[in-house]
């Protein structure tokens, strides 16, 4: 089996993973900010770092993983300008900022749940950790790292040599462009808000006191701040999707390496963008797609687990309803596949591997390992789910194997439990039903092709009835 190589962001290349401590890793996964529900599109970077978590495991690491969730102090620019999207979401729907965060926390824990993704050993929610948060903008301040405005505390990105390596940033190039609007108290553009003072006028429903007067941390000092209490100064794996890149990740290189005056973070990975037809998927614009749409449109959250199995993490996918078909027709067949074998097999899986099974699964292992490749993993589940050769024990034997790292579910498919019929295709079977009791045969079979084109067969039965199963 081939060692684990991932793609480092910092360095753009594809590197061996070591960590620091033999067979431990520890890894930090920006989490959401919990102002709105998550769109699909969230929920593909934590999918991501689930498939990553699961690879770790794989090679038998333990993970000591950190996830954040942002209630408070995120600003509706990168720029530190404008409201808190916490206050926004209060203010939208006339509850409390606390209320929000609660429901919004749980509407997402219930998503990562459904898409089958494993709980973190930690979830830190950054209004639980101010005094952190303070405790190092205080280092901050004491080495000279920021200055104040009438706003709040500022870091010095000019302070700091190393500023904007993880991005390729043209520092040099931002100053030329100053006259492009950014605060006129910033010395630099790219200085961000470390602290951030409550507006004089009224009161914030989030602030606290602090040595520079009452107020709210700056965005990036949570994951600093709490990367540190957990996992200590220096860690393995920092993961977020691509467009923490440019500000949020690269700020928080600078605040961790000011302050300790150590590396920050080893291995850093991103995850590409799924993207709609109209381009990127934003909740800014207001209308976006949730998991739930999808669930209520018929789709299992597992199909959209599939789905996004078809796209390394480092391409952008396009989503389209189509290209969601293509992906649950393809899963259904896959468990018709493996149902196959669970018949033949009787429900037991083989305890030891022939020389083909072993080739089998380091394919598999091989595949993922580089660079958490699961595409080419699913294919080689379907390889081994097809080959003749192999014995239908052996087959399961596999199948459970890849699963602890595709997250399929496959170990809940068996036969006696046949595979779920989505409520819209009962409904078109219905209508086909009553269809054929009218004698309308055209719109029975016309009924009958829908059905087939989205994926399903039915088959008549002695007394009027029906089945109905995926399309083998
Ligand atoms: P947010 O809750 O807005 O802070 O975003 C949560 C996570 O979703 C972050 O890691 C983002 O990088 C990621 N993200 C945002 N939009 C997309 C998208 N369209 N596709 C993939 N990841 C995204
Ligand atoms: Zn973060």
């Amino acid at each position: 089996m081939n060692k684990l190589q991932l793609f480092n962001t910092f360095t753009r290349k594809k590197e061996e993973f070591i960590p620091l401590e033999e067979g431990n890793v520890k890894m930090y996964c920006c989490g959401p900010t919990v102002y709105n529900f998550a769109h699909i599109g969230n929920l593909r970077a934590y999918f991501f770092e689930d498939i990553l978590k699961r690879v770790l495991l794989f090679n038998a690491y333990k993970v000591n993983h950190v996830v954040n969730i942002t209630d408070v102090g995120h600003l509706v620019s990168d720029d530190d300008e404008g409201e808190d999207k916490m206050e926004k979401g209060s203010i939208r729907e006339g509850k409390t900022v606390w209320e929000i965060a609660e429901f919004y926390t749980e509407a997402f824990m219930e998503d990562i749940k459904n898409l089958n993704i494993l709980q973190p050993s930690v979830w830190c929610k950054a209004t639980d950790y101010i005094k952190e948060q303070v405790e190092m903008v205080n280092c901050l301040e004491k080495k000279g790292f920021t200055y104040s405005t009438t706003d709040g505390v500022y870091f010095d990105t000019m302070k700091f040599p190393e500023y904007g390596k993880l991005a390729l940033l043209d520092i040099h190039g931002l100053e030329e462009g100053k006259r492009i609007a950014f605060s006129e108290e910033k010395k630099n553009k790219t200085d961000f808000a470390l602290w951030k003072f409550s507006p004089k006028e009224k009161q914030r429903q989030m602030e606290w006191e602090s040595p520079w007067g009452k107020g709210f941390p700056g965005w990036h000092i949570e994951c600093s701040a709490m990367s540190r209490k957990f996992l200590g100064d220096t860690f393995d794996i920092h993961c977020g999707g691509v467009d923490h890149i440019p500000i949020h990740h690269t700020n928080e290189i600078a605040q961790s390496e000011s302050c300790t005056g150590k590396q920050f973070v080893r291995y850093w990975l991103h995850g590409e963008f799924l993207i709609e037809e109209k381009g990127k998927m934003s909740k800014s614009a207001g209308e976006f797609l949730r998991l739930k749409t999808l669930m209520d449109k018929g789709y299992s959250p597992l199909d959209y687990r599939y789905f996004l199995l078809m796209t390394h993490y480092r391409k952008k996918i396009k989503f389209s309803f189509d290209n969601l078909d293509a992906a649950r027709n393809g899963f259904n067949n896959l468990k018709s596949k493996f149902e196959e074998a669970y018949k033949l097999s009787d429900g037991i899986a083989a305890q030891d591997l022939s020389a083909k099974g072993k080739e089998y699964e380091e394919n598999f292992a091989n595949c993922i390992n580089d660079d958490l490749n699961v595409t080419e993993g699913t294919a080689v589940l379907w390889e081994v789910l097809k080959d003749d050769s192999l014995n239908p024990a052996e087959k399961l034997s596999l199948a459970y194997k890849f699963d602890f790292v595709l997250g399929l579910k496959i170990n809940e498919i068996n036969v006696s439990a046949s595979v779920e019929i989505p409520p819209e295709i009962s409904e078109l079977a219905e209508k086909r039903k009553e269809a054929k009791s009218n004698k309308d045969f055209k719109s029975a079979d016309e009924l009958r092709n829908l059905i087939l084109e989205k994926g399903y067969e039915i088959k008549d039965i002695k007394g009027g009835g029906y089945e109905i199963k995926p399309k083998s």
